[in-house]
């Protein structure tokens, strides 16, 4: 016993590495993307601390190069379901019972193992398996994975620090236990520092977890788990359950000890997720906590006073970069009459110089999406596009799967606000425009406010204070983050806490504490230091 309150150690982010050509992170990179090629990867779940291999497998494909089968993965069943569950429950009451900063030793000992003996294999591991450039493999799965490890449990010690106040001869004391069960974390294939949050928030609040990751970033995702049990977590706090969502869900959801489901993905499969929590209500022993950030249709909205060449900047970064596959990604843009004409071109152009291909040759901005469902979705709407004469191509528009899954950066002229990319989540490299009548300023807003069911990133672009002032109240409710004179993506733990609301999400916050409260359930305690001996008032002296 340590007798002492602890405090963790104040984080800063982990600085990004540059990859630059002769840089010394270059060589060590391109030496761990040769040692995972040339590994036969046989990815296993992970229950209860071992390793478990069902013999039903799927394989792990290179979207840039989709003839490249790094390996395979092992898939779940109804039976390893129940494994899960029941490593989860049997492994929940050591863990709530450790010291709190015990459980965060934990997570910063996590932090310090992606940021040194394995940021080669995570950075690797995320460009083959979910076509990302380094880059963007750098800022997601170890960035912000290690910033999550960081900054989290800072989060948790304010959290265990707001206690209520106490009167005359009593202690009041708040306990935050982590909830009664167990939690279920769903993950999306786009970024592995999500893979690695949804699970972890909970666990390091206490709980125990099932976790079902994206089949399209299993490779990253496994290395993470190896990160986890390196770095001390015990066996069942968080379980590896990778397999068909349906049956997983199935399995989960039965059990009455589910107690919160962390999820994040799309929109449809969230609200589907939350209809059968809500069939399934009288069996929980609780109320489930759900918390799910979810789809967006992120806009830029630039004011006819914007300065256009950060702007354009602005756009190629927010709407191309990890080929529009992120939720934050820029979707619409708003351009008024005054600059259109000459803006439009130039942004056309620019796309059309983006080199895209294989992510293994570190000259390319852009690589593959991740599989062919996204592809043959993302195709369908661009063949629309060409046909449709409410849109106009500008820049783009073609695409090819004969060697992995590319599709040209396009940017779209819609004639019609309404036409369905501007107002329909693709998830692909797809910007579309929309040229607005800058002499009503309030109709432009009140078109961008009203043209998603979404609300989770936008941006809005003026020198003019005024403008930035009138756009940021108009458009208050259409983001859950909301940049003034930059991109809307990027947004870094600690910095920018992130999440949507309308249908993009339970806004709850990743990143901040605000998250991290969900997985807590407050228990208020009251000692009363001197009880009273007599049972009467004083009133009653008297009639
Ligand atoms: P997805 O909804 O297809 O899949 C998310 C997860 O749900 C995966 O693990 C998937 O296997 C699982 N799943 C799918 N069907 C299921 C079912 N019937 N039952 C249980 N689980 C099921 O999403 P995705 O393609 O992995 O990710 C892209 C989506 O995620 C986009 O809509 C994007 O906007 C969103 N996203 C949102 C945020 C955010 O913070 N708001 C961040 C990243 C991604």
């Amino acid at each position: 016993m340590n007798n002492s309150i602890p405090r963790v150690p104040r984080p800063a982010n982990e600085p990004i590495l540059g990859f630059a050509p002769g840089s010394p992170e270059k060589a060590a990179l391109k030496a761990e993307l040769a040692r995972i090629r040339e590994t036969k990867w046989d990815i296993p779940l992970y229950i209860g601390g071992k390793e478990i291999r069902t013999g039903r497998t799927a394989p792990l494909i290179r979207p840039d190069a989709k003839g490249e089968v790094l390996g395979q993965y092992h898939l779940a069943g109804e039976a390893e379901v129940q494994m899960a569950i029941s490593a989860a429950k049997a492994a929940k009451a050591e863990w709530e019972a450790q010291p709190w900063e015990e459980r965060a030793a934990v997570f910063l000992r996590m932090a310090e193992l992606v940021t040194g003996k394995y940021r080669m294999a995570l950075d690797a591991a995320c460009m083959l398996g979910q076509s990302k450039t380094p880059y963007q493999a750098e800022i997601d799965a170890v960035c912000e994975v290690a910033d999550f490890f960081r900054f989290n449990p800072v989060y948790m010690e304010e959290i265990y620090s707001n206690q209520p106040e106490s009167g005359k001869a009593e202690w009041n004391r708040l306990a935050f236990r982590p909830l009664d069960g167990f939690v279920y974390a769903v993950t999306p294939f786009n970024f592995t520092s999500i893979a690695a949050n949804l699970a972890t928030a909970p666990a390091m609040m206490g709980n125990t977890v099932v976790w079902k990751p994206a089949s399209s970033s299993i490779l990253s995702n496994w290395i993470l788990v190896k990160i986890y049990e390196e770095a001390g977590l015990p066996p069942g706090v968080i379980n590896f359950v990778p397999g068909p969502g349906s049956i997983i869900t199935k399995g989960v959801l039965a059990s009455p000890d589910f107690a919160g489901l962390h999820f994040t993905g799309s929109t449809a499969v969230f609200q589907s997720l939350w209809r059968q929590i809500a069939e399934g209500l009288s069996r929980y022993k609780s109320y489930p906590r759900i918390v799910g950030e979810t789809g967006g249709k992120d806009f830029i909205f630039a004011d006819p006073s914007a300065d256009v060449d950060a702007l354009l900047v602005a756009c190629l970064r927010g709407s191309m970069e990890y080929q529009g596959q992120k939720c934050s990604a820029a979707s619409r843009l708003y351009v008024p009459k005054s600059l259109a004409p000459s803006f439009l071109p130039r942004l056309a152009a620019e796309m059309g110089k983006i080199p895209q291909g294989e992510i293994t040759d570190f000259r390319n901005f852009m690589g593959a999406v991740i599989d062919e469902a996204a592809f043959d979705g993302i195709a369908a709407y661009l063949e629309r596009a060409k046909k449709s004469p409410k849109a106009k191509i500008l820049a783009g528009g073609g695409c090819d799967k004969s060697k992995g899954f590319y599709i040209q950066p396009t940017l779209i002229q819609a004639e019609d606000p309404h036409y369905e990319t501007m107002e329909e989540e693709l998830f692909g490299p797809v910007l579309t425009a929309y040229v607005y009548d800058d002499s009503d300023m309030d109709a432009a807003y009140s078109l961008v406010d009203s043209t998603s069911p979404y609300a989770l990133t936008g941006a809005v672009w003026a020198r003019d204070r005024r403008a930035i002032t009138r756009g940021l109240a108009a458009l208050r409710n259409a983001a859950g983050n909301l940049y003034v004179n930059d991109k809307p993506t990027g947004a870094v733990v600690g910095k920018q806490p992130f999440g949507g609301a309308r249908a993009s999400g339970t806004n709850d916050k990743a990143g901040s504490m605000l998250n991290l409260l969900r997985w807590a359930s407050a228990g208020a305690i009251k000692e009363n230091l001197a009880p009273p001996v007599a049972w009467s008032y004083p009133h009653m002296g008297e009639a």
